[in-house]
Parts: structure tokens; sequence; C-alpha cells
């Protein structure tokens, strides 16, 4: 079936792309030296950086006592050390462009172009507008079951998923809002809240594919199968967050959920008869591909866009697929069940 070729081929293609170094950059002796010797002068060329005039504490090192370090600035943890690395980073990766050498990461990450202190201006650009297309398709949903499908006597709507497409959305919009904050300003704390937002969401979607597509529908089988699922979600949150920050870990819990509902809802295309499964297959497709993108993990175009970047803005269309798919299904189930009352 041409969903497991797809699933096989991002396999073999996983263990074909070469693995680089998570820090290939941060170990050059050049970007070193131009380490130590910036936090010593607190100049990179002809650049010096105000956070090297006060110690870690926001103390002045050599100047009047009443001076501090504004505390906004504290917040963000810009302070001599990220100033340095980063125009340390830059300067280095000017110098192998000259000699036409390929970017390298630096602890672990891409070498990215800020704009207005932003980190990843692309990424969040993205996650900004997927916020929106999100917002969109989940008022058009409140909408479209509210004000425009028939109610049941007892107010309620007719559509047996409507709770949990909410939920659904609420969870993707926090995701994104987390997102644009991490991708904005990368700190210790900004990245739990988007790793975590991720698995939610991840998990969330997981729970709501199984029940959809099994079609569950009364509460005690609800809660069975949601019980475990939330169980490992949130055992794993609190992992990340109060164990390790595991990159690689939270990678593989969210591929595998992730890809647990492509199956699942693949074969569901395969066997129903359900009128809009091609925008199921389309979203597939779609995911797989930006899935692709993560896995070949290049190099951001020119200081700005990286295979995360695009695969942020592959999640733009994919929102919209989502969203148009489960009005659709509202508006089937609705009619569905209005016809057997008859
Ligand atoms: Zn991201």
């Amino acid at each position: 079936m041409a969903l497991y070729r797809l699933i096989l081929f991002f396999f073999v293609l996983s263990l074909l792309v070469p693995s680089l170094d998570a820090s290939e950059g941060d170990t050059d002796p050049i970007y070193k030296a131009c380490l130590d010797e910036c936090e010593k002068s607190g100049c990179v060329g002809e650049r010096c950086f105000q956070h090297c005039k006060f110690s870690s504490d926001g103390k002045p090192i050599d100047g009047p006592w009443y001076l501090q370090e504004p505390l906004y600035q504290k917040w963000k943890q810009w302070d001599c050390r990220s100033d340095c690395q980063y125009h340390c980073m830059l300067a280095r990766e000017e110098q192998r462009e000259k000699l036409g050498d390929k970017p390298v990461k630096y602890h672990g990450k891409w070498p990215f172009r800020r704009v207005y202190g932003i980190q990843e201006p692309v990424a969040v650009a993205f996650s900004a507008l997927s916020l929106a297309m999100q917002f969109h398709g989940w008022l058009s949903f409140f909408i479209l079951l509210n004000y425009k499908l028939p109610l049941r006597p007892n107010k309620r709507t007719y559509y047996e998923y409507t709770g949990l497409w909410h939920i659904y959305g609420i969870l993707a919009m926090n995701f994104w809002l987390w997102s644009a904050v991490f991708h904005s300003r990368d700190v210790e704390l900004t990245e739990k809240l988007d790793y975590s937002s991720a698995v939610a969401l991840v998990g969330f979607g997981l729970i709501l594919t199984i029940l959809r597509v099994f079609n569950v529908r009364d509460e005690a089988s609800r809660v069975m199968v949601a019980a475990p699922l939330i169980a490992i979600v949130t055992t794993h949150i609190l992992y990340l967050n109060f164990y390790k920050l595991d990159y690689g870990l939270n990678m593989k819990v969210c591929t595998a959920m992730g890809v647990a509902q492509l199956v699942i809802w693949g074969v569901w295309t395969v066997v129903t008869s359900h009128p809009s499964r091609w925008k199921v297959w389309l979203f597939i497709v779609v995911d797989s591909l930006a899935v692709l993108f993560e896995i070949y993990d290049f190099p951001p175009y020119r200081g700005f866009v990286d295979a995360h970047a695009v695969r942020h803005a592959a999640c733009i269309p994919i929102t919209y697929i989502c969203w148009s798919f489960v009005r659709d299904d509202a508006e089937f189930r609705t009619s569905t069940l209005l016809k057997k009352m008859k």
C-alpha cells in the first residue's frame, strides 16, 4: 500500500542522511579562541557588547555601583556570554562561507541571523500564521455547529465529537503560541513550554484519531481509550520538565504518536465511504512531506530558512485541510443522524 511504502521510504531515508555532529561549530578552535577573547575584552572585532560591562548577577564590573543592568534584559537571559557566542558564530560562519564551507551547528543549533533580537524570525512568522489559521479553523467550526447546523432539543450538537475538537483546537493554539515564543528566544523555560505543548497536542491528536476512526461514542469506552494515553503523555511531560529535557527521546515519542495517527487515518480512508475522505488523504500526503523536511535537516538558507521553518510553513495548509475536513465531518454526521431519526 502507498502509505506503508511512504513510511518505509522515510525510514530508509533517515538512515541514509548522515547525522551531523550536534556541536561541530563550537568545537572549532577559531570559534573557541574568539569566544575566550570576547569574554575578556567584551568585543568581537569592532563590535563591543554592553552586557560584558556587567557581571552575571547584573552588577557593573568597572562602572559606578548604582548602575544596574535593565531587568528586562536579565529576564531574556541576554548576557555577555550569549552575545559573544552569537557574534563569534556569525564571524566564523562568514569566514567559512568565503572558503566555500557549508554551515555547521553551534551548541546543537544551526547558525541563524537575528532580526530585532528575534532568533529565528521565519519560524516565528510561520508559527504566528499557523496560530491564526488554527483560530480561523476553530472559529469556523464553532460557528458552523452553533449557528448553521440544527441543534438537539437540549441545545447540544448532533455531532458527537464537538467537545473533543474544541479541546484539540485549544491545545493547537496553545502549541503555536509557545512555538512562536520559543523561536523568538530560545532559553530553557521557552524550550520546555514548546516541547510540552507539542507532546500534549500530538498525544491528544492520537486519542481523537482513535475515538473518531473507531466511532467510539459512549463515555465509558472513551475513558478506557484516553486514560492510558493521557497517563503516558503526562509522565513524558513531567520527565521532560523535571528530570531531563531529552530532545532525542522527545522526538521519538512525538514521531511514534504522529506516525500512529497517520497510519490509522490512512487505513480509515481506504475502508470508509466518507464523502470527504480525500481531504484526509491530502492531509496525510502534505504531513508526510513535512516530516521529510524534519528528517532532512538542512541548514538555514541565508541564515533564515531552515528545514524546521519549512516544516512549520507546511503546517499552515495542513491546518486548513484539517479543519475543512472537521467541518465536513460535522455536517456529514449531523445529516446522517437526522436521516436516521426520520
Ligand atoms: Zn518549532
